[in-house]
């Protein structure tokens, strides 16, 4: 039996079962557990869905996404499988990791850097988005799609593909995406509840990443610090996309955008463009992600001192050029 099988004849068999995501959750985590959740539901399934994080505003105009629960409120419950998706470590569902030692485990996931933490893991590295494996997984089940779930689980596709326009669209997103659209999904509702949303203080902190922006030949970087986000009112879901613009510069391989929010705690986010695999980089700071898009978080640090050996690094791997392709 394929892994894919197997999966799915494992949740079809249990009944009872909890579906978690990453903390600092983007669109494709959100996507993923709200539409396996909500499939899973629709079979007739106890399912409930948690995130050990603050979910931002806009997230929950979508579908479902409102049932996804804080670690909180999830104290009552004693799941009888776990199903851990778009994480690439158990330390990515935060304070719930300690659950997933009691449990049975299935990690369904995309991500190059995956360890493998599940009793059974389906992860597929050439898959763009893991909201594109749960709608597959979704399609076999039987689970019967109307607009609303059409356009949550569309989400996750779109957002971890840049809305179709990074390294990792291809013909398979493009295809499950018109299914997705011919199920009802509203691709325009999606963007401009994504795209169009930015406050006028977004822009001011944007406007101080460019100021901290430096270019080093192929590297560009800049940095927001926990006093820049509180002059101007913003938190860490404000900078989000910011490192991409950082990457869209002409003649740059690799952008790295350092956030500190709250003080002394850093995310470091990592873009390249054809040859500089990041993940492995990301994977070596005890983070992780894809070739072309990576991350990780440090605490209790000096923002500096993140920059420094970050960038210490990146210059090493980007010695000799664009002799890694990966
Ligand atoms: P971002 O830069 O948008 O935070 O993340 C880019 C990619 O790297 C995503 O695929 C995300 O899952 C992964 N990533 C970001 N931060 C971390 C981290 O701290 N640990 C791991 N394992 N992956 C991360
Ligand atoms: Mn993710
Ligand atoms: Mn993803």
């Amino acid at each position: 039996m394929t892994k894919f099988l197997s999966v799915i004849s494992q949740l079809i068999s249990e009944d009872n079962i909890l579906v978690l995501g990453h903390v600092m959750p983007d669109g494709d985590d959100i996507s993923s557990v709200a539409s396996l959740a909500e499939g899973l539901r629709r079979l007739g399934k106890k399912v409930r869905a948690a995130i050990d994080d603050q979910i931002p505003w806009y997230y929950k105009l979508f579908f479902a996404v409102d049932s996804i629960e804080s670690f909180e409120q999830l104290q009552d419950f004693h799941p009888d499988l776990i199903v851990v998706v778009d994480c690439s470590s158990p330390d990515r569902v935060g304070r719930f990791q300690h659950l997933l030692k009691n449990s049975k485990t299935i990690v369904i996931d995309h991500h190059e850097t995956n360890s493998m933490f599940g009793d059974l893991n389906f992860v597929d590295v050439t898959s763009a988005s893991t909201a594109q494996i749960v709608y597959n997984m979704n399609k076999a089940m039987g689970v019967v799609y109307d607009p609303e779930l059409a356009t949550t689980n569309y989400l996750g596709i779109a957002t971890d593909t840049g809305f179709f326009k990074y390294s990792n669209t291809d013909a398979n997103v493009l295809k499950i995406a018109a299914e997705l659209v011919e199920l009802g999904a509203k691709p325009y509702f999606v963007a401009s509840v994504i795209l169009e949303n930015k406050t006028p203080q977004q822009f001011k902190l944007l406007a101080k990443m460019i100021e901290h922006m430096k270019i080093e030949g192929e590297l560009v970087y800049s940095w927001l610090s926990y006093e820049d986000y509180l002059s101007l009112g913003c938190n860490e879901d404000d900078s989000s996309g910011f490192v991409s613009e950082l990457r869209s510069m002409k003649d740059i391989e690799v952008a790295i955008l350092f956030t500190e929010f709250p003080k002394g705690e850093v995310h470091v986010s990592f873009r390249s463009k054809q040859w500089l695999n990041v993940s492995k980089i990301a994977s070596a700071l005890g983070g992780g992600g894809h070739a072309r898009a990576a991350g990780c978080s440090y605490k209790n640090v000096e923002l500096e001192k993140v920059i420094d050996e970050v960038l210490s690094l990146t210059r090493e791997a980007m010695v000799g050029g664009r002799h890694e392709v990966g």
